[in-house]
């Protein structure tokens, strides 16, 4: 199979961009290096199978030429992090929305197979437990900035939807839910990475809030497993289908856990989310998803558990 990975040197893209070489495929990866980064691709560059093309997804050109020769394409680039989008909204903005444009033309015109990933952030506020792909979407005002992440990530599922309707284009929406693991960093907020260097370091752990909201980590290499699985399975086409785990923790077990597995003489320091975002800030008290359609499809279940999940991560940065 020949690939193309947009975002493919970043933390989930350069996952999948792993499996893909391991078995033998070929791998272009488009990345501006926004916040991927050529540190985690830079082992397979010797790899003849493997070439990494540092540009935007905007440069139409660039996207057009790539996608000729492929069979499939992974779209990855988007921006990350609720910290990141806080503070570039307007690039936020345009990477999303513009972007997936440029990408699904592309896509439609040559007939290619598509996933496109995007997020648990969609089911906004929502109280539902477990979240579903039919279930209803509620989201806060347009004032409080994070909600411009998931109201994009809507527009980008719409377009692909809408590609699959009109056309038929074979494409797989794919919602995922808190990735975790190897080379996540914790720059853009992402709680684990954070609280693991901070573990690690003897700093308190940040835990925002009262630290009772939950969450449910996966290991970023079942997150690609089912990425490639979805991509090869014509049932999934037109469909939106959640990927997780569905063990719960709260954040404030979340650190217990890290502290104890790192061995760490750590602290837990609670702080309010205005200070820790800005103020107004809105979080989601449980976020878990419903996994049956994934399972239905591709017979999906997550394999590594919240432990090995944070010993990964532990060993990770223990060798940074
Ligand atoms: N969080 C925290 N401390 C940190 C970073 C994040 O307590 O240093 C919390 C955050 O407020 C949220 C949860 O951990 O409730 C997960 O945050 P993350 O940004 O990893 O993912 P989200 O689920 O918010 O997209």
């Amino acid at each position: 199979m020949r690939a193309l990975i947009t975002g493919g040197a970043g933390f989930i893209g350069s996952h999948l961009t792993q499996l893909l070489l391991d078995r033998g495929d070929h791998v272009v990866v488009i990345d501006d290096l926004s916040t991927g980064r050529h540190d985690n691709v830079a082992a397979f560059e010797g790899n003849p199978r493997f070439r990494l093309l540092v540009d935007t997804v905007l440069n139409q050109d660039l996207v057009d030429q790539t996608m000729r020769d492929v069979d499939v394409v992974f779209h990855l680039a988007s921006a990350v992090g609720v910290r990141l989008i806080i503070d570039q909204p307007v690039t936020t903005i345009r990477t999303i929305v513009e972007g997936t444009r440029v990408v699904f033309d592309l896509a439609r015109r040559y007939r290619k197979r598509i996933v496109l990933t995007s997020s648990s952030e969609v089911y906004g506020k929502g109280s539902k437990v477990p979240f579903s792909d039919q279930d209803d979407i509620v989201l806060g005002p347009t004032c409080t900035r994070r909600w411009l992440y998931a109201s994009a990530k809507m527009l980008d599922e719409f377009l692909a939807l809408a590609h699959w309707h009109e056309t038929r284009l074979p494409v797989v929406v794919v919602r995922l839910f808190n990735t975790v693991g190897p080379r996540q960093t914790g720059q853009y907020g992402m709680v684990l990475p954070r609280f693991v260097q901070q573990a690690l370091a003897g700093e308190p752990l940040s835990v925002y809030g009262d630290g009772e909201q939950t969450r449910c980590f996966c290991h970023v290499r079942d997150a690609a497993e089912a990425l490639d699985k979805l991509v090869q399975t014509p049932e999934a086409q037109g469909k939106v289908v959640n990927i997780g785990s569905s063990q719960e923790v709260s954040i404030c077990g979340l650190a217990q856990r890290v502290i104890e597995l790192a061995q760490s003489s750590s602290v837990i320091e609670r702080i309010p989310y205005d200070k820790a975002y800005v103020e107004g800030f809105e979080d989601m008290r449980r976020r878990v998803p419903d996994l049956s359609l994934a399972h239905r499809l591709i017979g999906y279940a997550p394999t590594r558990d919240l432990d090995q999940i944070i010993h990964s991560t532990l060993d990770y940065w223990r060798k940074r």
